[in-house]
């Protein structure tokens, strides 16, 4: 269970305060999909970003799994994303200097986890690619270095797993197989699943979708954000 009570999220900007998140309520049991829909600027890597740990919000609270996360230490705070979250990014942010199957590694060595090798095998396995594992982000097509980047995400088995844009980046045809990815892992793994798209057909598949425009959550239906 994730929720969110009064987070808000205001920076600096030319000298001045800027709200980019307005307070925000919001709960998200286990194992719902949620999808973030809204035009570009409208607050939706903030949010997610929030609820990554990534950032932290100005005022409120992120309790996950009943965890006040505002709260933690960065040691706790990295600690809990690392068992908990799996996050994957839009321009999939894959260390360069390491093979495919070194990315995945990544997390769970940080985790030390002993299973850490033949883990990322049957990782880089499931998400197809169980021939790549040398090969370099370079030497990779952008699907190809986003399903490293879900395979990377899983390494540590979270129960949550955050995409923001993970298509945005791919043509059509390769985005829709990171979808059928990311829902077949939702579906197997029953992890909660808060995905941030532009894709309307794809947002409607979702349990709960939450519009934002500029910060604030429209109650509009979707097809009215197009
Ligand atoms: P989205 O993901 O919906 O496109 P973002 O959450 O990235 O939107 O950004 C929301 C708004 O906040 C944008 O107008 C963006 O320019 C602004 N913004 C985000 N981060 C900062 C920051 N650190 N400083 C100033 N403005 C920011
Ligand atoms: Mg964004």
């Amino acid at each position: 269970m994730i929720e969110l009570r009064g987070v808000s999220k205001t920076v600096e900007s030319g000298g001045r305060p800027l709200t980019i998140l307005h307070a925000l309520d919001l709960s998200i049991p286990s194992g719902q999909f949620v999808a973030i829909v809204g035009p570009s600027g409208s607050g939706k890597s903030t949010l997610l970003g929030l609820l990554a740990g990534l950032d932290a919000p100005s005022t409120g609270q992120i309790v996950i799994d009943g965890t006040d996360i505002t709260q933690l230490g960065e040691d706790q705070l990295a600690k809990l994303r690392s068992e908990k979250i799996g996050f994957v990014f839009q321009f999939f942010h894959l260390v360069p200097s390491l093979t495919a199957f070194e990315n995945i590694l990544v997390p769970m060595e940080i985790a030390r986890r002993r299973d850490a090798v033949p883990r990322a095998r049957q990782l880089l396995d499931e998400v197809g690619l169980s021939d790549r594992g040398h090969h370099y982000p370079s030497q990779l097509s952008g699907g190809e270095q986003q399903r490293v980047a879900i395979a990377r995400a899983l390494a540590n088995d979270p129960p949550i797993v955050l995409a923001d844009e993970p298509t945005g980046n791919l043509d059509t045809s390769t985005g829709k197989h990171i979808i059928e990815i990311l829902l077949e892992v939702r579906r197997i793994r029953r992890s909660t699943l808060v995905l941030v798209t532009h894709d309307h057909e794809l947002a409607a598949l979702a349990d709960t979708r939450l519009v934002l425009r500029d910060g604030r959550p429209v109650t509009t239906p979707v097809e009215a954000v197009r």
